[in-house]
């Protein structure tokens, strides 16, 4: 799986191919869409027509909430391939735990089985709570490759990550860059941009990056599509991703996993 990916959360349909046609342009190999944003077809579109290898494309999408349970996993997965086109999937998600309808474990029951169909290479969860992996772990012995939380230096989430590491599971940070908001202004961020001469969010991104995480930021503007991959020609030095660590404020932008259902 590609350390940086493309997400279009709240991307239209019709602007997913434009996006992501920009995005493998500008060397994105790893793609993050979702049931419930509406544009598997839009995005599928853009991977067929954009002349990269099938196999050079990493593709995430995620089961929404309503499709939980095991048959109703697999006739959403069917319908995913189908909008985007394709035979196999790199990466299927459980998008959130939806802990009161009490279903994710039949809904993991399910993703199992399509893995050993080998219809999806790898599944993983997103939004998962320390207790939701282990009850996946306990009632099935399969542990999830990826989890997808919300992470930013605002929202750092050490016990999830210590969890993760714990059992072989790759965080995956949403929200990277805070949605664009008040951390790209924050002075800790912008002094260390002024340092390397790079922006505030690809400071934000290399942090990510560093500390190991899969970060997958979202633009439909092509400059920041481009700047967000150019990346890997500096690094952090141990006392800025300290800085950077100091920021975690415990706040999150999206919603509460053991609340949403
Ligand atoms: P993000 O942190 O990637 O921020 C995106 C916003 O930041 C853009 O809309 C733009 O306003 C701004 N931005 C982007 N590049 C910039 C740059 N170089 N300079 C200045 N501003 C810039 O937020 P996101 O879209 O919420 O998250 C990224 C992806 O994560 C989504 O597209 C989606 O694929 C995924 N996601 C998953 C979940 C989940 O529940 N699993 C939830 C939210 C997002």
């Amino acid at each position: 799986m590609p350390q940086l990916g493309f997400g279009v959360w709240q991307v239209p349909d019709a602007e997913a191919t434009p996006a992501v046609a920009e995005a493998l342009k500008a060397g994105y190999r790893s793609i993050d869409t979702a049931a419930a944003y509406g544009n598997e077809a839009g995005t599928g579109a853009a991977i067929a027509q954009s002349g990269v290898d099938r196999d050079d494309v990493f593709v995430t999408t995620k089961l929404w909430n309503d499709d939980h349970g095991y048959d109703n996993t697999l006739r959403a997965f069917d319908e995913s391939l189908k909008k985007l086109k394709l035979d196999v999937l790199d990466l299927y998600l459980i998008h959130w735990p939806t802990p009161a309808r009490d279903n994710y474990v039949d809904t993991w029951k399910a993703f199992v089985e399509l893995q050993k169909e080998g219809r999806v290479r790898a599944i993983g969860v997103s939004n998962f709570q320390p207790a939701h992996l282990q009850r996946l772990i306990d009632e099935t012995g399969v542990v999830p490759a990826v989890n997808q939380i919300e992470l930013h230096p605002y929202l750092q989430q050490g016990e999830v990550r210590a969890f993760h590491a714990e059992h072989g599971i790759q965080t995956e940070a949403w929200s990277p860059l805070g949605q664009g908001g008040e951390l790209l202004s924050d002075p800790v961020v912008t002094k260390i941009a002024l340092a390397h001469g790079k922006s505030p969010a690809q400071v934000v991104l290399r942090w990510h990056l560093q500390i190991g995480n899969v970060v997958i930021p979202k633009s439909v503007t092509p400059s920041r599509i481009r700047e967000n991959i150019d990346v890997f020609d500096f690094s952090l030095a141990s006392d800025e991703i300290a800085a950077l660590s100091t920021l975690d404020r415990g706040g999150r932008i999206g919603p509460d996993p053991d609340e949403l259902n």
